[in-house]
């Protein structure tokens, strides 16, 4: 018997399924940011021409958190922030910077639930993760969870949609049930850096843990800003037994 939780999940994604199609029929094969270029439903609508434009993030970055080192180094290193703080995550990656196509993509697809951007921001995350992914095996991937009215009112949660993505590549379940956000917090690019771990203190806690053991586990979100939201839900992860905590991201903040 299908429960109302189960019925309003059905029930959004079939309205999710009719606006995708919706959408397919209103913006034919063009590139949704330019509108000046060929772009397929495949291809998130972005053209080639927007693509050129996504700035990926390549080494050397920060061996924890991922942020980028401008300037000549050859061997690895951990930034100022990553030394002064206690970190509950192993590494944090990120495929690209927060800007240009991108940004204007999440932004569109976050709030104005501009679903067709999907293929674009998924196969950015994919490309940039899988290389590395691939190379040892993970038992989970987590989406980091909307607070429960935020999520009914967006009616989606886009790190449980990419997170899918990513699942389905590497053949491993995503489970959405095991972090539950305790309260909504203001967004973090609002706040300065010292106010940031204070905001997103225990606002994330476990609330299902599957029945087989999580050791090893990927946690996903759309755009990792300082760090502190991903460190929130890897301190209850790794207080409950998970031993490695990556985290990876479509996108990041990236100081100008
Ligand atoms: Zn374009
Ligand atoms: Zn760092």
């Amino acid at each position: 018997m299908l429960t109302r939780p189960m019925l309003a999940e059905k029930s959004i994604k079939v309205w999710l399924g009719f606006w995708e199609t919706l959408a397919g029929l209103f913006y034919p094969n063009l590139c949704q940011l330019c509108r000046e270029e060929r772009a397929t439903r495949t291809e998130g609508y972005v053209g080639t021409n927007c693509r050129k434009q996504v700035k990926c993030i390549e080494p050397p970055f920060c061996e924890c958190c991922g942020q980028r080192f401008f300037g000549e180094i050859s061997q690895s290193f951990r930034c100022g922030d990553c030394i002064d703080q206690k970190i509950a995550f192993t590494s944090a990656r990120s495929a690209c910077s927060f800007e240009g196509p991108v940004r204007e993509a999440i932004h569109s697809y976050k709030y104005q639930r501009a679903l067709w951007y999907e293929p674009f921001l998924a196969q950015l995350l994919l490309d940039a993760a899988l290389p590395t992914l691939t190379k040892t095996s993970w038992d989970a991937v987590i989406p980091v969870p909307l607070f429960s009215t935020r999520q009914r009112g967006r009616q989606f949660n886009q790190a449980e949609r990419l997170a899918q993505h990513l699942g389905r590549a590497l053949h491993i379940p995503v489970l959405d049930k095991v972090l539950r956000r305790t309260r909504p917090t203001v967004s973090q690019t609002k706040l300065p850096k010292k106010a940031r771990a204070e905001n997103m203190k225990d606002a994330f806690h476990i609330d299902q843990l599957p029945e087989t053991s999580l050791r090893r586990v990927i946690l996903i979100d759309d755009v990792l800003t300082t760090g502190a939201t991903a460190n929130a839900c890897a301190l209850p992860l790794i207080n409950a037994g998970v031993e490695t905590v990556v985290v990876w991201t479509v996108a990041r903040s990236e100081p100008r």
